[in-house]
């Protein structure tokens, strides 16, 4: 398992998804919820609402 490149914290499959869709789709290094909010300037929910919008239309970078 990968873990934040910033903070250290284990990352979930999901978190990597994030950094993914809204740093860069080719990244192998990423950032945690919090270290991805903090960097986009958004709340952490900011983010969960995006991985759901996502998850419903069926990107496969989320579960
Ligand atoms: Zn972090």
């Amino acid at each position: 398992m990968s873990s934040c490149i910033r903070c250290g914290k284990e990352l979930t499959y999901n978190e990597i998804g994030a950094h993914k869709k809204f740093i860069n789709r080719g990244s192998t290094q990423f950032f945690c919820k919090d270290c991805l909010a903090r960097k986009l300037g958004v709340t952490v929910q900011d983010i969960d609402r995006k991985i759901e919008e996502f998850k419903q239309q069926g990107c496969t970078l989320f579960v």
